[in-house]
């Protein structure tokens, strides 16, 4: 039997755990993840462009363990009742090549982003940095707003979409969280207005074109930019002016794709870029959000400009798939099992074990002849 995690489950996992206490958690499941990058097995998602949307299998292994994400991008979903991001993945056993765990990744998703947004800006941002606007604020943007607070400890938000009743669904999921309570919550008129006092500043917006959310005038010297929903082909948030600008440097997940979907796909090839896992191996003691050490130690100023050109990678679902497989192990009411593959006892009668004689019940048989 393989074990299952559904989107019941996960609610489930993460009430039982407490969100905020979830994200830090898996964050240090992807940071250690992130220190053994020589590990694994690294290529470009495999995307099915639409002209509506996309579809993405997200492959990796470290040699003992094998995972994979289906993951699609449709933003014109909202408008029909659907979600723009939904997906789901397995994690596998190298050795025999048998699934483990079979899981949702939709909400998961919207968490191992979450969890790595924070991660990088707990090594990037100013480590005085309390205020971050937030631009774009549907299905991602709980988990965003929940990962800072929890991971960096910020205190105001600033919150801007050009759908104001996506705003007034964030700001009103974030009053009823405990996590929020004391947290100012400013609702901007435009991105600009966000932008203007915020010391991080996080994208999250959905459009499948070249869009401009951040231009240079919103940026000032020292701030970090969080650029999560530039993520395909012809879909970007920045402006190519603002990765161009004196004291900017971009961090990337894993180049070889943030060069075909990130940000800096506005760029020339020879566009100076930091991978994250570089900016790891230079910082050997992990991070850690009561260490006030490590805090913004990837930045190499106060200036600086740091941008975490988020695409997402194959490692973070990796990390999340890990991180529920071990939970289920420790406690397996937190999961169910499922009958994925068959249990034969002669693994060379596959239909004499199943549709053949010795599996097949009496009437099913009766059903299958008649
Ligand atoms: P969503 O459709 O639920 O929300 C997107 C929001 O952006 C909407 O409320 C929309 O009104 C708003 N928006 C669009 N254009 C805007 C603009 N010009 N200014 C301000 N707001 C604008 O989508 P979601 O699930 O929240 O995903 C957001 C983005 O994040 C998507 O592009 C998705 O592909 C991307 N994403 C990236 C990662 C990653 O790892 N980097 C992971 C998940 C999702």
């Amino acid at each position: 039997m393989v074990d299952y995690i559904g989107v019941s489950d996960v609610q489930r996992i993460v009430q039982s755990i407490g969100i905020g206490t979830f994200i830090e958690r898996l964050s240090r499941q992807i940071e250690s993840d992130y220190r053994r990058w020589s590990d694994f097995e690294k290529s470009a998602r495999l995307a099915s462009h639409s002209p509506v949307g996309v579809i993405e299998l997200m492959p990796t292994s470290n040699g003992r363990l094998y995972s994979f994400k289906y993951v699609n991008g449709h933003p014109k979903n909202t408008n029909e009742g659907l979600l723009t991001v939904t997906a789901f993945g397995a994690l596998a056993d190298v050795d025999t090549g048998y699934p483990l765990l079979l899981s949702e990744l939709t909400i998961t998703t919207a968490l191992r982003t979450a969890a790595t947004s924070a991660l990088a800006a707990r090594w990037l941002a100013r480590p005085e940095s309390r205020s971050m606007a937030l631009i774009g604020n549907g299905a991602q943007s709980e988990f965003q707003a929940i990962a800072f607070r929890a991971l960096l400890g910020i205190d105001e938000l600033r919150l801007h979409d050009v759908d104001p009743a996506a705003t007034a669904k964030l700001k009103q999921n974030l009053e009823r969280c405990p996590e929020f309570e004391g947290v100012r919550l400013v609702v901007a008129r435009s991105t600009a207005e966000a932008c203007q006092g915020a010391e991080i500043v996080t994208t999250v917006t959905a459009d499948k074109c070249n869009a401009v959310i951040l231009t240079p005038p919103m940026i000032r010297p020292g701030m970090h930019l969080n650029a999560v929903g530039g993520d395909c082909p012809g879909k970007t948030e920045l402006h190519p002016d603002v990765l161009r600008m004196p004291g900017a440097r971009v961090i990337v997940e894993y180049e070889p794709q943030s060069r075909i979907e990130g940000e800096i796909q506005q760029m020339p090839a020879d566009y100076p870029v930091t991978e994250f896992a570089d900016l790891l191996a230079q910082h050997p003691r992990a991070g850690d959000s009561s260490n006030a050490t490590t805090a913004g130690a990837g930045r190499r100023s106060a200036s600086e400009i740091t941008i975490f050109d988020s695409v997402g990678f194959a490692l973070e679902d990796y990390s999340a798939l890990c991180f529920l497989h071990e939970l289920v192990q420790e406690q397996p009411e937190f999961g169910r099992k499922i009958d994925l593959v068959p249990r034969l006892d002669d693994p060379k009668d596959l239909f004499g074990g199943t549709l053949g004689a010795a599996g097949m019940k009496p009437r099913a048989r009766l059903r299958a002849v008649g």
